[in-house]
């Protein structure tokens, strides 16, 4: 490995664990300040995705040529994974390590083509005598990056300085899990043909410890990088079989990490096996997610289809992709992202691009749905395009799903 760094190149994941264990194992290394930092490139799918695969590529030379140049001798950098980096910092402060975090992202975005943020997470040791293990650092390291991510990305955060960073969302997911602190939401699904519900989507939500209700987007993030997203994948679905067995048509989110993961699929197996009838259940998958993970969300669509369950293709139009992969997966109904409604009466380029989804959708045999309709003008205006189905607060809001009661919106 040494020989990689030597000759320019960075080392792989396992390389890096292995050597930062080794040097935070040596005593002399130890009594020393250092810091793991961890470099992740914010969007860098939409560069691959709207730039082509060598754009991306360049880039990601680019910031490793940064961090390359950017490391002292004893200085350790890698590449962890595809837009992730790391960096070990030996001898360094926690102003130091913060310093050179600050640096990087200024470099990475005035160096880069195009220019692009990044974010760090940081994960200070030595000095205390205190036991570390490398796995240890990149976790915190990892929780560093999320919450810098949730701050909006673009900047450096230090996991030991703030609010006990350590313990936050990572603990707070594992607690909820464990504490049934997480609670599902179903907001209806209106066919606009037929007048009626024709299902409802489930929305899971956290509580947090005086029962206000955090909404998704400031956990799910943070459960998708540590690992915990089937099993929150795997709640709501638990409830979607409960729903679906007594005869309501229920539609259900699924991440990228669940469509790798075979649980959820002998969920609904075992359901089905129990007397589900599979034509209740309705799987979104987000088209992000279907793309970065192409080979699962085909196995995933075909199994889950072959059993006799519905599809959706959620928040499309937002992938910047070819749309080529369409061909390749059993989906029943596009999901138009909310990004090309919310503001429908007031952009003829949003209606055009609507009118325009919902040609191409007919065009593939598939139904559409419109998200986030917020008022009676936009419910006409896509009802008169030929959208489907219609679904947003103007129809109904998200509400509790508390066996068969439902509470207020959220
Ligand atoms: P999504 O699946 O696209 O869900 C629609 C989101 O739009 C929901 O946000 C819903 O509350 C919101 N919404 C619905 N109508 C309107 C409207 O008229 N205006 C506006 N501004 N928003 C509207 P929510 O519940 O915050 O969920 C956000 C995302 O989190 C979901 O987007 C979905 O991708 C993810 N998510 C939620 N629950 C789960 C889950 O159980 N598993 C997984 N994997 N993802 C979930
Ligand atoms: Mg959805
Ligand atoms: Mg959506």
């Amino acid at each position: 490995m040494r020989e990689a760094i030597e000759s320019g190149g960075l080392c792989d994941r396992d390389q890096f664990v292995e050597e930062v264990e080794e040097r935070i194992l040596d005593p002399l290394q130890r009594e020393q300040p250092g810091a793991l930092l961890l470099l992740d490139l914010d969007a860098f799918h939409l560069v691959n995705d709207s730039l082509g695969h060598e754009a991306g590529d360049r880039l990601l030379e680019t910031v490793a040529a940064t961090l390359r140049q950017e490391c002292r001798v004893d200085d350790l950098p890698a590449r962890i994974c595809a837009d992730e980096f790391a960096l070990l910092l030996q001898r360094a402060t926690p102003s130091q390590a913060m310093a050179t975090a600050e640096r990087l992202i200024d470099l990475v975005r005035e160096r880069g083509k195009p220019a692009v943020g990044a974010s760090v997470g940081i994960a200070t040791f030595g000095g205390t005598g205190e036991a570390i293990t490398a796995e240890g650092l990149m976790i915190a390291a990892d929780i560093a990056l999320c919450e810098a991510k949730e701050q909006g990305g673009g900047k450096a955060v230090d996991g030991d300085s703030g609010p006990n960073l350590k313990l936050t969302w990572a603990d707070r997911i594992r607690d909820a899990l464990e504490r049934e602190r997480l609670v599902v939401y179903a907001q209806p699904i209106f066919d606009l043909r037929k007048e009626c519900v024709a299902r409802e989507e489930l929305l899971v939500r956290m509580l947090d410890e005086d029962d206000d209700v955090i909404p998704p987007s400031s956990f799910l993030p943070t459960a998708e990088r540590l690992g915990l997203i089937v099993e929150i994948d795997r709640l709501v679905l638990a409830k979607a079989i409960e729903l679906a067995g007594r005869s309501q048509p229920i539609a259900v989110n699924v991440s990228g990490a669940s469509l790798c993961d075979p649980r959820l699929i002998e969920d609904v197996r075992a359901a089905i096996a129990d007397g589900l009838n599979p034509a209740w259940l309705d799987f979104e998958i987000t088209e992000t997610a279907a793309i970065s993970n192409m080979d699962h969300a085909r196995a995933f669509a075909e199994t889950v289809t072959g059993m006799g369950c519905g599809l959706g293709l959620d928040d499309f139009g937002t992938g910047f992709s070819s749309f080529s992969y369409l061909k390749d997966l059993p989906i029943q109904h596009l999901k138009i992202d909310i990004e090309f409604i919310r503001d429908l009466p007031r952009s003829p380029t949003d209606q055009r691009l609507v009118q325009a989804l919902v040609q191409f959708a007919k065009a593939f045999g598939q139904e559409t749905v419109a998200e986030g309709i917020e008022d009676a003008e936009t419910l006409a205006l896509v009802r008169a395009f030929d959208v489907d189905f219609a679904q947003g607060f103007h129809i109904g809001k998200p509400a509790l799903v508390d066996d068969g009661r439902t509470a207020a919106a959220a």
